[in-house]
């Protein structure tokens, strides 16, 4: 266990790319049904590669695909990002992961849970289910579809979570792979972090998520 880790009660985490690992052919599902959209809402982009890098420039600067639509001009940017999710469900390629499930009976034995996901609700869920893990493990899942709090760039889905846990922000540890939507938000409200991945601004980092193991536990 890590010293700076000590006095941590509540484990929480994020879900894409951080308890299981990207699948290149939804990402590009995904991407390639977001930059239609952006297509068809900008004609004067002209082309699909014109389109793309139109997003992809937005998408750097604010770290979130909903709200890059947003920033674009869609008004419904949640349920544009939530079809696009559905199409592309990766769930579809996830499978009952041993490891995960024997690491997250090992945490609960020691902290309270929680998730934070930009996903709704259902497809979290599903994804979920198909890793073995039940989402009762969880005391708090704030999802995408929340209407109280539903960005993760912003900080509202941490604040809201400090507002359900009661526990002061450093008693709480999130786990995420993204700079502006994981780290940068929770770091900012005083809760410790550790990233999937190679970012600096976070407390620790790990390569995949069962080296959480060596650090909380
Ligand atoms: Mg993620």
């Amino acid at each position: 266990m890590l010293n700076i880790f000590r006095k941590i009660k509540a484990v929480g985490f994020d879900l894409d790319r951080t308890l299981y690992k990207e699948n290149p052919q939804v990402a590009n599902k995904i991407k390639v049904s977001l930059v239609n959209k952006v297509l068809n809402k900008k004609p004067e982009l002209k082309s699909f590669k014109e389109a793309e890098e139109f997003y992809d420039k937005l998408y750097m600067a604010i770290g979130s695909n909903t709200q890059t639509l947003r920033k674009i001009g869609f008004v419904n940017a949640e349920q544009i990002m939530y079809e696009c999710l559905s199409n592309a469900d990766i769930s579809e390629f996830l499978s009952h992961d041993d490891r995960l499930c024997k690491l997250f009976s090992k945490l609960q034995k020691k902290y309270w849970l929680f998730l934070i996901s930009t996903k709704p609700s259902d497809l979290a869920k599903k994804a979920l289910i198909k890793l073995g893990l039940s989402p009762d493990i969880f005391k708090f899942c704030i999802h995408g579809d929340n209407p109280q709090a539903k960005t993760k760039t912003d900080g509202l889905m941490f604040k809201y979570l400090l507002k359900l846990s009661k526990l002061v922000p450093g008693k709480h540890v999130y786990i995420g792979d993204s700079l502006k939507a994981d780290i940068l938000p929770a770091k900012n409200l005083g809760i410790l972090t550790i990233a999937v991945g190679d970012i600096n601004e976070a407390n620790a980092k790990i390569s995949n998520i069962y080296e959480i193991e060596n650090l909380l536990l």
